[in-house]
């Protein structure tokens, strides 16, 4: 019995594995993405936790700092991705910001940090993470962001919002704007607002382990589902 299940599971990493493959490999084929060996070594994903320092975002009816709750969910999101074997790089790891001293100008200090990074990476794909806040405690669910004009990250953003929409049966449009880390990020680039703070049920929620896991695991599944589908 053991061994069937054994020898079952190695089928469905192996499964998993395959088919990461094949999806990068066409990915990288189809976008022209720069002559990089097609494995999974060298794909690499920047997830950008926002916020962080004197920066807390957006606070939560509970008193919960969104820069907290970003940060859980990036390094979440990083661990999914180096057990399917890609290469992450975080933009911070630790609860402070990247402006250095809390003085005038902070915030333009933080984003441009964030962008050094991220060039200095050369990423196939940015995820900035976030928490959302609305007037009304009754608007919930992950909302996708994307830059204007950007052909791939809108479509990385739709197949995000995508599979965010079978999950909460709430039928939401990937947004498109004028966004700094994504205007100033040269791959496919999203903003991810992964609940409402504003929200008592899903500020709670986000909160817990086992949904922060999910929304992750969904968020690893929009991108699968770029990759395949473009
Ligand atoms: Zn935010």
């Amino acid at each position: 019995m053991f061994v069937v299940w054994k020898g079952k599971r190695l089928i469905c990493v192996l499964s998993v594995l395959i088919a990461v493959q094949l999806a990068l490999g066409g990915f990288l084929i189809a976008r022209n993405l720069p002559a990089k060996k097609t494995n999974l070594i060298d794909f690499t994903v920047v997830i950008d936790a926002g916020h962080g320092g004197i920066d807390g975002g957006v606070v939560g009816v509970d008193g919960v700092k969104e820069a907290s709750l970003n940060l859980a969910y990036s390094k979440e999101l990083g661990a999914i991705f180096e057990r399917a074997g890609f290469n992450v790089v975080y933009t911070r790891k630790n609860e402070g910001g990247l402006y250095g001293l809390p003085t005038k100008g902070f915030k333009l200090r933080d984003m441009q940090e964030r962008k050094r990074i991220i060039e200095e990476t050369h990423p196939n794909m940015m995820i900035s993470i976030h928490m959302n806040k609305f007037s009304a405690d009754t608007r919930s669910g992950p909302q996708v962001f994307y830059q204007q004009g950007e052909r791939d990250g809108q479509s990385l953003a739709e197949n995000l919002q995508k599979v965010f929409n079978d999950f909460t049966g709430i039928n939401r449009e990937a947004i498109a704007g004028d966004y700094y880390v994504c205007r100033e990020t040269s791959c496919p680039a999203v903003i991810v607002e992964c609940g409402f703070l504003s929200n008592p049920e899903e500020c709670a929620a986000l909160q817990r382990s086992d949904y922060r896991n999910r929304i992750c695991n969904l968020i690893f599944n929009g991108i699968m589902l770029f990759l395949y589908t473009g």
